[in-house]
């Protein structure tokens, strides 16, 4: 007799189907792996089969899209994937409507969903990251602004409009060319201090930073890594002074200055603008190659974003979610050159002819964040607990 198909629903033991409740007040909203969820049924779409889902505490039943990109959407799975994926190819927005006969705002709505996911999945990921260097570098011309100087009603110039251009601000841990944080926003000191902080937020203990030599960057970093010295009273009268905000001392920070005539390159040099001592110890070489050659890619996967009807604000919120989406799928999803392992010559009568000489790794499996590549399905489904501890929302 085939007992677990006897058994059915109610023989099966707790499994761990990596779903949490999705209910707000359940004392276990949100845990996953608690024995608390149960399979109760099926249903079919027109992506296949989905399973219900329903939570033993407070009998709330789900679906297992709850939460996902896929979550009430009528569209195949199958399209919605292709659409963003598309996205990451630089495939323009007008390309992707024609090509799936979906109008352009059900992809944009389609990739603020993975945005918020690919979000959820770098808080998740990136913490207390073991990185020694950190490279930051900005790329520009991601939004082509017609009005240099747009004003509100009552004339006043708008804060974004100072530098009418939007960069990509990336900071980069080479060791395992892993994205840690990428912000959009204009070539100024607040900008810089956005990308400073939510690295600092995800990494452990203090990197090593190099960067072109952007000046604001400097001020950025002390802001994020200092010591305040309170100065001692003179024991004359009068108010004291003010503490000191000094670089800690364990700051590293060296420049690539780079110096260009009509944009060819003249010279290319270095500065360590802090702790050169320590630099020689660590044997680290000023260098910003490689997140360069992020910039490269990212500029190969994303096509021109401005579209003619949208305001400048929401263009930015879109680049915003394109390259959050971008970073999640870097780090996690796309296998990197790198990182492949060569797998050693194997038996051809055993394995056929096609043989895969190369086992695919993600930056994320150099960092140890994760054991596998991850499917583009994972990339938009994927579950956690919240981080209750997280000290930025990057
Ligand atoms: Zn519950």
């Amino acid at each position: 007799m085939d007992i677990s198909r006897t058994g059915g629903l109610t023989m099966r033991t707790p499994k761990a189907w990596g779903q949490p409740c999705p209910h707000p007040d359940c004392a276990y909203a949100q845990m996953i792996n608690r024995g608390n969820i149960r399979a109760t049924s099926t249903y079919l779409t027109q992506s296949g089969k989905r399973r219900i889902f329903q939570c033993t505490k407070c009998g709330t039943p789900f679906s297992e899209t709850r939460d996902t990109v896929f979550f009430d959407l009528k569209t195949p799975e199958e399209k919605v994937m292709m659409a963003l994926k598309m996205l990451l190819v630089k495939v323009d927005l007008a390309g992707i409507s024609f090509v799936l006969g979906v109008t352009e705002d059900t992809v944009l709505a389609w990739l603020q969903r993975a945005a918020h996911k690919a979000a959820e999945i770098n808080a998740h990921l990136l913490r207390d990251l073991p990185v020694t260097q950190v490279q930051l570098d900005e790329m520009w011309n991601f939004i082509a602004r017609k009005h240099a100087c747009e004003t509100d009603t009552a004339g006043e110039s708008l804060p974004d409009s100072e530098d009418g251009r939007q960069g990509v601000w990336i900071s980069f841990a080479p060791e395992f060319r892993l994205m840690i944080a990428a912000v959009v926003g204009p070539r100024t000191l607040d900008t810089a201090k956005e990308v400073v902080a939510a690295t600092k937020a995800r990494v452990a203990g203090i990197p090593a930073f190099f960067s072109d030599g952007f000046t604001c960057s400097l001020a950025a970093l002390i802001a994020a890594f200092h010591v305040v010295t309170t100065v001692a009273r003179t024991g004359k009268r009068g108010r004291p002074r003010k503490p000191l905000c000094e670089p800690h001392p364990d700051l590293v920070y060296g420049q690539l200055v780079k110096q260009k005539k009509q944009g060819k390159l003249l010279t290319l040099s270095t500065r360590v603008v802090l702790g050169a001592e320590r630099l020689t110890q660590l044997g680290f070489t000023i260098s910003t190659a490689l997140v360069e050659r992020v910039n490269l890619t990212l500029r190969q996967a994303l096509a021109p974003l401005a579209r003619k009807t949208s305001s400048f604000c929401k263009d930015r919120e879109r680049l915003r979610q394109r390259v959050v989406f971008f970073q999640a799928f870097y780090n996690v999803a796309r296998p990197h050159m790198s990182w492949r392992l060569s797998l050693p010559d194997q038996d051809q009568h055993i394995l056929g002819l096609i043989q895969p000489k190369w086992l695919p790794r993600t930056p994320a499996m150099a960092a140890g964040l994760t054991d596998h590549v991850w499917t583009f399905r994972e990339l938009l489904t994927a579950k956690f607990e919240p981080i209750h501890n997280q000290s930025s929302s990057g």
